[in-house]
C-alpha cells in the first residue's frame, strides 16, 4: 500500500467482538494468562502476546505497526518521548567504554544528552567536523557502536547524504541511526538508503496537533548483527537480565528491536501511554496531506523572506541557492519539510524585536504543529550551550527558526511582514 493508505489502515482491522472500526484505547496495565504455562511461554518470548503495559500495549502496537510500515521497517518500539527513543536506541547497543560518532548538527536536547549525559555513563560521543561521510569515518574505532545523524537537522536544516554515510558505516560494520523527525517517512525513508535504525519524536509532525508527546524506534531488520559478534556482543551473547536469551538466536532479524523492548524499556520504563498512542494515531492519519501543505508553505515563506530588505539570510534546502538543495531533491523530492531558519538584520537584539512582534506565529519551542511556530534558539532551546557550541550545531545569535504551519500562506506572510516592520 502507499503511504496515504498505510497511515490510515495498517495495524488495525475492525475488532471482531465489538465491531469498533477505530483502534480503541486499551487503558489497561496487565493482561491475563490462560494458565501458568501460557505465562511462562510469554516470558520466554516463545509465543507472542501481552504481559504488562510498560512493555507492550495493543493501542501502542497499532501505532508501532503503522510507523514501521511507513518506514519500511520490520518492527518498531513506541516510547514516551522522542528523547527516550534517542536514548534507548543508543543504550540498546552501547555501554560504558564504548563510543558513538555523531554529526554535529543536532536537536538541542539530543546534543545535551550526547555532550553531557551519555559521557557520565561512560559512553563517549565523538562529534564529527561535519555531516560528511569522510569526517564521520575518521572517528570510528573498534569501540564505535553507532553513527548518529538527523536526516534533516533541527534547526540547522542540513540534509545528510544518507547513501554515502550508510555505505561508509557498512564498510566498517557499524550501525547507522537516523532521527527522521523533521522529514517524517512521508518525505524520506532512510531504510531505503541503507540506514539501519530510525528514531522519531512523534510529538512533532506525526502527531501534528501539539497535544501529545511520544517517541518511536524503527528497526529496518537489515543489519547483520551476527557478522559483527565482537562489536555487538549484547545482541549476540546470553542476556543476563533476561535469563540468558541470545537475541539474535531468539528473534533473528528483530533482535535489536526485541532487545530494546525487553531490556531498556522493560527495565527503565519510558513507556508510551495508550491514550497518547491513540492521539498520535489520529494525527498520523493526515500526515501525508499535512506534509504537502507544510512544504508548500515553507517554500513560499522562504522565497518571500529571501527578498525582504530586513532579512540577512534564509536557510531552507528547498531554495535553489542552499548548499544541500541537490540532496533535498535526491532524498525528498525537493520538499525538505516545514522548518526553516533565517537571520533578521541587526543580530541578537533585532532577532528578539522581531520575535516579540509576532502575532499569528506562536512563540514556543516546538515544531511540526498545524499552527505556525517560531523560536529564537539562542535565547531558548540552545540557551544552555556556549556560543561556541551554538555555532557548532548551527545556531547564530540572530537565528529565528520557523515551523511553518498549514494555515493560509497569505496570512502567514502577513504576520512575518508586520513583525519585520517592527525591526
Ligand atoms: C523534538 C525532537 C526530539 C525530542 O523529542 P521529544 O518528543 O520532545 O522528546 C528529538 N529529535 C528531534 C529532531 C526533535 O525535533
Amino acid at each position: 500500500m502507499k503511504d496515504e493508505t498505510i497511515a490510515i489502515h495498517t495495524g488495525y482491522t475492525t475488532d471482531p467482538t465489538t465491531k469498533a472500526v477505530t483502534a480503541p484505547i486499551f487503558q489497561t496495565v496487565a493482561y491475563e494468562f490462560d494458565d501458568a504455562q501460557h505465562g511462562a511461554d510469554l516470558f520466554n518470548l516463545a509465543v507472542p502476546g501481552n504481559i504488562y503495559s510498560r512493555i507492550m500495549n495493543p493501542t501502542c502496537d497499532v501505532l508501532e505497526q503503522r510507523v514501521a510500515a511507513l518506514e519500511q521497517g520490520i518492527g518498531a518500539l513506541a516510547v514516551s518521548a522522542g528523547s527516550a527513543a534517542v536514548n534507548y536506541a543508543i543504550l540498546n547497543i552501547a555501554s560504558a567504554g564504548d563510543n558513538i560518532v555523531s554529526v554535529p548538527q543536532l536537536y538541542g536536547g539530543t546534543y545535551t544528552l550526547f555532550a553531557h549525559m551519555l559521557p557520565k555513563q561512560g559512553i563517549e560521543v565523538r562529534f564529527a567536523e561535519s555531516d560528511k561521510a569522510e569526517d564521520l569515518e575518521k572517528l570510528i574505532d573498534a569501540k564505535t557502536k553507532a553513527i548518529f545523524m538527523e536526516t534533516i537537522g533541527n534547526p540547522a536544516g542540513n540534509i545528510v547524504d544518507l547513501e554515502s554515510v550508510s555505505a561508509m558505516a557498512k564498510s566498517h560494520g557499524v550501525v547507522c541511526i537516523a532521527d527522521n523527525t523533521v522529514a517524517t517517512p512521508v518525505l524520506t525513508k532512510p531504510a531505503t538508503y541503507g540506514v539501519d535504525i530510525i528514531v522519531h519524536s512523534l510529538t512533532k509532525y506525526i502527531g501534528g496537533h501539539g497535544t501529545t508527546l511520544g517517541g518511536l524506534i524503527v528497526d529496518s531488520g537489515k543489519f547483520p548483527w551476527t557478522n559483527h559478534q565482537d562489536r555487538y556482543r549484547d545482541l549476540n551473547s546470553p542476556e543476563e537480565s533476561y535469563h540468558g536469551v541470545v537475541y539474535t538466536e531468539a528473534l533473528g532479524e528483530a533482535a535489536y528491536i526485541g532487545r530494546a523492548r525487553t531490556v531498556p524499556l522493560r527495565n527503565t520504563g519510558s513507556a508510551l501511554s495508550p491514550f497518547n498512542a491513540f492521539q498520535l494515531l489520529q494525527g498520523l492519519e493526515t500526515l501525508p496531506l499535512r506534509m504537502e501543505r507544510h512544504c508548500d508553505n515553507a517554500l513560499g515563506v522562504a522565497k518571500h523572506l529571501s527578498d525582504h530588505a530586513k532579512v540577512d539570510w534564509v536557510s531552507y534546502a528547498g531554495l535553489e541557492n542552499h548548499e544541500h538543495h541537490e540532496l533535498a531533491k535526491k532524498y525528498m523530492g525537493g520538499n525538505p519539510s516545514g522548518i526553516l531558519t533565517f537571520g533578521v538584520t541587526g543580530g541578537y537584539d533585532n532577532g528578539v524585536k522581531f520575535y516579540d512582534a509576532l502575532k499569528l506565529f506562536k512563540r514556543l519551542v516546538n515544531i511540526g504543529d498545524a499552527k505556525s511556530l517560531a523560536c529564537h534558539p539562542a535565547s531558548t532551546t540552545h540557551r544552555q550551550l556556549t556560543e561556541e557550541e551554538q555555532t557548532k550545531v548551527g545556531v547564530k545569535p540572530e537565528t529565528i527558526r520557523l515551523s511553518v504551519g498549514i494555515e493560509h500562506l497569505e496570512d502567514i506572510i502577513e504576520d512575518l511582514d508586520q513583525a519585520l516592520s517592527a525591526v
